[in-house]
Formats: structure tokens, C-alpha cells, sequence
């Protein structure tokens, strides 16, 4: 996860907009139509987490849960780290296709696909609203052809992008938003990230009019598909989460706030984690927790069912933290799979969230 912030995309971006060619490669800007799926993605790789319930993987994902899963405790007293020889195995069988892995294009639900390098534990969201496609976290520039390309392969058109949603305003999320936004997509960006102010103030109007600023609660319509805007400071101060419902399935999007069993988003300067604990009890306990099955986060794993306990997990281990560091230790970093190993290790699997 990198830790550049909105100002630096800024930069980057504004820069990208001085640059001539604001539209994609190849594209008619005229295209308006949504052409039905007709394109070449791979199906999900549905394996069974370490809580039990459905999750896809990715690689480094899924040896984490190999090592919780089958190591002993003198292979662990190793080192967490010294996983070189189950990579080197898990390589020949992934070649080999004995073990299945997550390739993309990927289609998580109808309509609903991963695209991104396939190596790179990087999210980026394709929604098909029947209506225009809306694109969640579009992710660095240097992988914006990539991700192009993925989308044409899906049978779809750039000009078919009608909305571009962020989850907060790091590089890893948000660089490539400029040239989307030249391509003549809007913008949803969070009105409390850091830079936001210095961003509206330099670009030019006919930008500033595709820009959308979000605010805690909002009820953003995608097409036909309504979202809820919940803030969720902390990771970023501007970090927002977002629930909606896909063809019957719950499904949060939770960007770097909510990742796979227990794992935290990174905290630098601009993070905060009193405010981050608080959100995650603001996700816990939202009218709509108990309904999420999807967690849809901005970094790797992906898990299918019971979304609350996925909450639940990043309760734990940043409790675990704050805990730590009210103690006076040094920490802002716990790998989770470790954690909950040790912690299985002396029998004490649960953590007494902090209240606050
Ligand atoms: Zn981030």
C-alpha cells in the first residue's frame, strides 16, 4: 500500500491533464450504449477461509492461510517470513494449474469484476449497472493499460465508464483518475481527505464540474444502483466505505479500512488511530452489518460471506495495537494471520475489542 498522498496525486495528475492525450488510445468518444458482457474474464476461485466461510484468494493471501493452517510451532518460531520454499511448491503448482489461483479479469458476481495485474495485491472494481459501468478505485497510472485492456477484453468500451468512485485519496487507489475523468467520466471523492481543497482550487472548471465531493451518509445513485457513503476516517481521514446491494448480495466496499481476517490498512503521519477504531464500531454496528456478505476491500483477499465478522477481525488486531502502543511500545504493524496463529498457539484466539 502506498503511502503517497491526494496532494502528490495531484501532482501527477494535474500533470497528466497538461498532456494532450486525454483520451484512452483508440476510443470513440461517441459510444454511449452499454454492450452486454460478452468478453473473456475468469470465473472466482472460491476456497474456504480460515474462519470457515468463502473467500478468494490471492496468492500471498493464500499462503498466509497455508502457514496458519499446516504450520508447526517450530516451523513458525522460524520465522513468520521464511516462506520461500512453500512459494517455490505453490509456484510449480499453480503452473501446473493442480492448485487453482485467481487470474483476472475476474468475475466475483454477475456484472461484478476484479481487474489489475494479476500479481499485484491491488483492487480495482468493474460494476455493471446496466446503465454505464462504475469503476471503484482506478487504481495507479503505471496500471492503467493494464486495466484498459481488461476492460476492452470484457467486451466493453472505455467511453462506457461513467463513474469513477473512490475510497480514499492514496496513489494506489486514485492516481489514474484524471484521465478517466478526461474520458468523460464524473468523479466521487471524499470531501474530508487531505488535499481535496488545494485539488478543486487548481484544476480548471470544466473538470471541476465532473467532480462529486462525499459526505457521510450520502445516498449516491449509480444508474440504477443506489450506494450508501458511509465515512470511515482513520486509515485517511477522508476513507469512506460503501454498501449496496448486487443482484441480492450485500456487499461492502471498504477500500483500506475493512481487509481480509483482521488485516488493517497501513497508518503513516496522516492516519489516526483512535479514529480508525471508532469507525470500525461505526461499521459493526450499522444498520445494514448483519445484511453485507461481500467485503470487496482495496487489497487482496476477498471474502464472500459473513462481511461482520471480517469487521469484527480488524476490531481485534487494531485493539491488539492500540493496546500495545497505550502501553508505550512502538508499533503500528501486526500481521494478522500471525497474530490469531500465536494467539491459537497459547489458546487465547479472542480479543476483547477496545470500546474506544
Ligand atoms: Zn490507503
Amino acid at each position: 500500500m502506498n503511502r503517497r498522498s491526494l496532494l502528490l496525486c495531484i501532482i501527477v495528475s494535474l500533470a497528466m491533464f497538461v498532456v494532450p492525450a486525454l483520451t484512452f488510445p483508440g476510443e470513440s468518444e461517441s459510444v454511449t450504449s452499454l454492450k452486454k458482457t460478452d468478453g473473456l474474464y475468469y470465473p472466482p476461485v472460491i476456497q474456504k477461509g480460515p474462519s470457515g466461510h468463502k473467500v478468494i484468494h490471492d496468492r500471498m493471501t493464500f499462503i498466509e492461510q497455508y502457514k496458519y493452517d499446516n504450520w508447526s510451532p517450530e516451523q513458525a518460531a522460524k520465522g513468520w517470513d521464511k516462506d520461500e520454499e512453500l512459494w517455490k511448491k505453490f509456484s510449480w503448482e499453480w503452473g501446473k494449474g493442480t492448485v487453482p489461483i485467481q487470474r483476472r479479469p475476474m468475475q466475483v458476481l454477475d456484472g461484478l469484476f476484479v481487474l489489475g495485474p494479476e500479481d499485484y495485491q491491488q483492487n480495482t472494481y468493474l460494476f455493471d449497472t446496466g446503465d454505464g459501468l462504475l469503476l471503484v478505485d482506478c487504481g495507479y497510472e503505471k496500471f492503467r493499460p493494464c486495466i484498459e485492456i481488461q476492460i476492452r477484453q470484457l467486451g466493453y468500451n472505455l467511453g462506457q465508464i461513467k463513474w469513477v468512485l473512490l475510497t480514499h485519496g492514496h496513489s494506489d487507489h486514485a492516481e489514474s483518475i484524471m484521465a478517466y475523468i478526461g474520458s468523460g467520466a464524473d468523479a466521487y471523492l471524499q470531501a474530508d481527505e487531505p488535499g481535496i481543497k488545494e485539488f478543486l482550487a487548481a484544476v480548471p472548471p470544466e473538470i471541476a464540474r465532473k467532480l462529486v465531493l462525499m459526505h457521510d451518509g450520502d445516498r449516491l445513485s449509480f444508474g440504477p444502483l443506489p450506494v450508501e457513503a458511509i465515512h470511515t476516517p482513520g486509515h485517511t481521514a477522508g476513507s469512506t466505505c460503501f454498501s449496496l446491494n448486487w443482484q441480492g448480495t450485500a456487499v461492502l466496499i471498504t477500500g483500506d479500512v475493512v481487509l481480509h481476517f483482521g488485516r488493517h490498512g497501513s497508518m503513516d503521519e496522516g492516519s489516526d488511530w483512535n479514529h480508525y477504531l471508532a469507525s470500525l464500531w461505526k461499521l459493526y454496528n450499522h444498520p445494514r452489518s448483519g445484511e453485507w456478505q461481500v467485503i470487496l476491500p482495496g487489497h487482496s483477499t476477498i471474502d464472500l460471506e459473513n462481511g461482520r465478522e471480517s469487521i469484527y477481525r480488524v476490531l481485534q488486531v487494531t485493539s491488539e495495537i492500540i493496546r500495545r502502543r497505550r502501553a508505550g511500545e512502538s508499533l503500528d504493524w501486526l500481521n494478522s494471520y500471525q497474530l490469531f496463529y500465536e494467539l491459537r498457539l497459547k489458546g487465547e484466539l479472542e480479543i476483547e475489542p477496545l470500546k474506544n
